[in-house]
């Protein structure tokens, strides 16, 4: 072994270097020194927050060609810091999966498979549905007093909701008459 390649060894270049604790400089190899992180590649950066629970951990939305490439926590949080849980570090795949279901799918009843329908259709179905069982359940009193209130509609959102969503259902629910409005998040 050559003198050049002794001085090249991470255990030798952090006892006789700078590095002494080995977590910086020493450790890296010479192709760990020309990696980059893919979010210096962003041509644009978006602030957000996490959308997968009531913590509301802000995150860096980092975007490259129109593309998510990359999210992370926001250091201006006064919450998080700039950190995230699993959950939120891997919030990427929520835009990025190739799994993501991005039709809509419908199965009929007493049906066996699904189909998919396409979004006019499918909001049509929703909305005849919805003013059915609307009309079907209203209660104009309950006890002698006034209510106005439909008890056939309830809705339970999941965390992955983010904070619009949230506030948009809320105001159609309670438009509609409705009340019984939950979001697991918060159970
Ligand atoms: S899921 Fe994790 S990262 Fe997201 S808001 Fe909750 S604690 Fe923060």
């Amino acid at each position: 072994m050559g003198l050049v390649e002794f001085l090249g060894w991470p255990l030798v270049r952090q006892v006789t270097g700078r590095d002494r604790l080995g977590r910086g400089h020493a450790a890296m190899s010479r192709r760990s020194e020309t990696l980059e992180p893919r979010t210096v590649q962003a041509d644009r950066v978006v602030d957000s927050v996490c959308p997968f629970c009531a913590v509301g951990c802000a995150q860096k939305v980092f975007v490259k060609d129109g593309e998510v490439t990359q999210i992370e926590g926001s250091p201006a949080s006064p919450i998080s810091r700039g950190r995230l849980c699993p959950k939120g570090s891997a919030s990427k795949q929520l835009v990025t999966s190739p799994t993501r279901v991005t039709k809509v799918r419908y199965r009929r009843p007493f049906a066996t498979e699904w189909e998919d329908l396409d979004l006019d259709t499918a909001v049509d179905m929703i909305a005849d549905r919805v003013i059915k069982t609307r009309k079907e359940f209203w209660e104009w009193e309950a006890d002698s007093r006034r209510t106005r209130r439909t008890l056939g509609i309830a809705s339970l959102g999941g965390a992955t909701l983010d904070n619009e969503e949230n506030y948009l259902m809320k105001k159609l629910y309670t438009a509609m008459g409705a009340i019984q409005i939950e979001n697991q998040a918060r159970i």
